[in-house]
């Protein structure tokens, strides 16, 4: 809105009163024949002293005189306010806009009408219809404000306790059907905004009959009760629980994620959590009850209206029925497959470790001469159906899942225990060997005490081990990954920031970091030489590490163009296809021996 030149508040200062133009009062105490000053005065004050809350202040908003009724309201006595500013009963209720629109209508029109919730001297806050006119002298300049306040508190209440009725169910207090159509509307429009997708979840008690027919409606009572708080505490704050009706209950969850595949998977998530929370026993008078529940997920997307949404939570719910209840259903069939996927991969995944299906493969780092002078370990997943499977598949399954803790271990043992096995082959015992480690590796607590017990464990050499970190890893909290790394560089282990470039570094911290590599991210060297912008990322991260004296590699080198440009720019270490591609232990053993 705009901000005019008047005063801010009524119950700040006003800035200015302007001057009147009309010659009119418009006080309230006005007479209209001539009675004599002492009679018009005798009925003014009794005019004053009416059941209605009144109030003058001169024309800076400071109290004048104020009647009983004001002191009833506020808890103030009338001596105590003189002097004292309307601010006094601010209850912040209202924006400093609502107050600038008052006054603006108060200067224009001499006089305001409206709800104000104001604060009383012990902070209860009191609704009050007011009324304020501005009284002007014979020359139209204002000398007082005038005002009128009803107490409509009770009133408010009345109208609150409608409204709860009609909008909120009275046994379980959730939001009932027709509030949560009203707040759907409003997760579509937002969800039209800004382009996330939410879910909606449609449960419903696999048996609820038959507990009710067996042991009265009061215990199926008891059970909403509770099932309704379980809901309520199983999903964030700002997801809606409502009560549908009946044992239906409806979960609305907006903000999940910008695309359709990740909020499949955090409204999965959440499904389980809800699941978990009303899988266990309910203790209900005599008995200790067990329920299952159905649940059906639609994700919500500004496309949809109420209708079409209930009506695919509503099959999904009707497809996990089918499939014999206690289950959880999502409404898109090609998700819900990706979902099934995801969850076998999971359980396999968790095998993988003990069925050594994991296995590391080595690719070479290279001079400009072609000569070997370092590795880095990638880890494969053999796994007995799908073949290869790439880490670009799992890794970030295995974060989401925390699975990434043991695998990460594994990794870090795995190429220690081959460090140690290279000491003793002469074209092999010096070659570092690069660890790409996750961010909830490195984010654990002890993850330097694990580091140090690997290397005390194998025996390995500090010196050969390089940790890759990402750029975004380390940005996630700067001061935990200063202090860690120190505490790893004092091990005599060295660092490489993997896929450099494509984080958002800051310099100012990069310097602070112990780093002993940049590695140019392989999507730089792939437009190199052509792709200018490319080029010139390429070319001043070279010059960076020039200039913060560390090492420099080139990730992804797949042409001799891409070689050739980094050289003449002063990157002499690469690593990609052009090379070699990651290989099995043996096949790298042989490419080393005939470097
Ligand atoms: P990264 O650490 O940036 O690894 C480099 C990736 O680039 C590897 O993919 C490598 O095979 C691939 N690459 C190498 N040269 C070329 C080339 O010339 N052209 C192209 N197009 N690609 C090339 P890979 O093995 O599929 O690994 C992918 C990512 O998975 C890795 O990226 C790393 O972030 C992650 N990863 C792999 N192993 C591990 C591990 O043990 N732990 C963790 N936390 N992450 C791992
Ligand atoms: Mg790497
Ligand atoms: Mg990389």
């Amino acid at each position: 809105m705009k901000k005019r030149d008047q005063p801010a508040s009524l119950d700040g200062a006003p800035a200015s009163i302007p001057t009147a133009t009309a010659a009119t009062a418009v006080g309230a105490v006005v007479a209209t024949v001539s009675l004599g000053l002492e009679a018009e005065q005798r009925i003014a004050a009794a005019a004053f002293e009416s059941q209605n809350g009144m109030v003058l202040t001169d024309p800076a908003g400071l109290i004048v005189r104020s009647n009983k009724a004001f002191s009833q309201l506020t808890g103030y006595r009338a001596a105590d306010l003189i002097g004292r500013p309307m601010a006094l009963f601010n209850s912040g209720r209202q924006d400093a806009d609502f107050y600038q629109e008052l006054w603006a209508t108060l200067l224009e029109k001499r006089s305001w009408q409206g709800e104000l919730a104001n604060k009383g001297k012990n902070g209860r806050i009191h609704t009050v219809l007011a009324n304020i006119k501005a009284i002007l002298s014979e020359a139209g300049v204002v000398t007082h404000y005038l005002a009128n306040y009803v107490d409509i508190s009770l009133a408010k209440k009345a109208d609150l306790l409608a409204q709860r009725l009609a909008y909120y169910d009275p046994l379980t207090q959730l939001p009932n059907r027709r509030m949560l159509q009203h707040r759907l509307v409003q997760a579509l429009a937002a969800s039209g905004r800004s382009g996330q997708f939410g879910a909606l979840y449609f449960i419903d008690l696999d048996n609820f009959r038959a507990l009710n027919d067996a042991d009265g409606h009061d215990a199926g009572d008891l059970l909403l009760v509770e099932l309704a708080e379980r809901l309520r505490a199983a999903v964030p704050e700002c997801a809606i629980v409502a009560r549908q009706g009946g044992d239906e209950f409806v979960v609305v969850h907006e903000d999940l994620a910008a695309t359709a595949a990740e909020a499949a998977i955090l409204a999965a998530q959440l499904g389980d959590r809800v699941r978990t929370a009303v899988d266990a026993p309910f203790y209900l008078p005599g008995q200790e009850y067990f329920c299952h529940f159905s649940v059906g997920v639609a994700l919500l997307q500004q496309s949809d209206s109420v209708e079409v949404l209930y009506k695919h939570a509503g099959l999904a719910l009707l497809q996990a029925k089918k499939a014999g209840g206690n289950t959880l259903r999502f409404f898109d069939p090609a998700m819900q497959a990706a979902l099934d996927l995801r969850n076998a991969m999971e359980a396999e995944l968790q095998q993988a470790l003990g069925w050594q299906q994991l296995q590391l493969y080595y690719q070479p780092q290279v001079t400009s001469g072609k000569r070997v002078v370092g590795a880095e370990a990638l880890l494969r997943w053999l796994h007995p159906l799908r073949g290869l499977v790439p880490p670009t598949e799992f890794i970030p399954l295995a974060e989401e899942t925390g699975l990434i803790l043991p695998l990460g271990l594994w990794v870090l043992s795995s190429a220690c225990q081959q460090l140690k096995r290279w000491e003793g082959k002469p074209r092999l015992a010096n070659l570092p060997l690069a660890v790409n480690v996750s961010a909830r590796q490195f984010a654990q607590p002890d993850f330097v005490a694990q580091v140090q017990e690997v290397l005390t464990n194998t025996g390995a050499n500090p010196a050969l081990l390089k940790l890759e970190l990402t750029e975004s890893l380390v940005m996630e909290n700067v001061g935990d990954a200063i202090g860690k790394m120190h505490e790893l560089k004092y091990l005599g282990i060295s660092f490489s920031m993997d896929d450099f470039g494509t984080g958002f570094s800051s310099l100012a911290y990069l310097a602070q970091l112990p780093i002993d590599q940049l590695k140019i991210d392989k999507s730089f060297v792939q437009n190199t030489p052509g792709k200018s912008s490319d080029e010139t990322i390429a070319r001043t991260i070279i010059s960076m590490g020039r200039g913060l004296k560390m090492d420099v590699i080139a990730e992804g080198v797949e042409t001799e163009a891409q070689q050739a440009f980094l050289a003449r720019h002063g990157c002499h270490v690469f690593q990609g296809y052009l090379f070699s591609r990651p290989l099995p232990l043996a096949e790298f053993e042989a490419f080393v021996a005939q470097s």
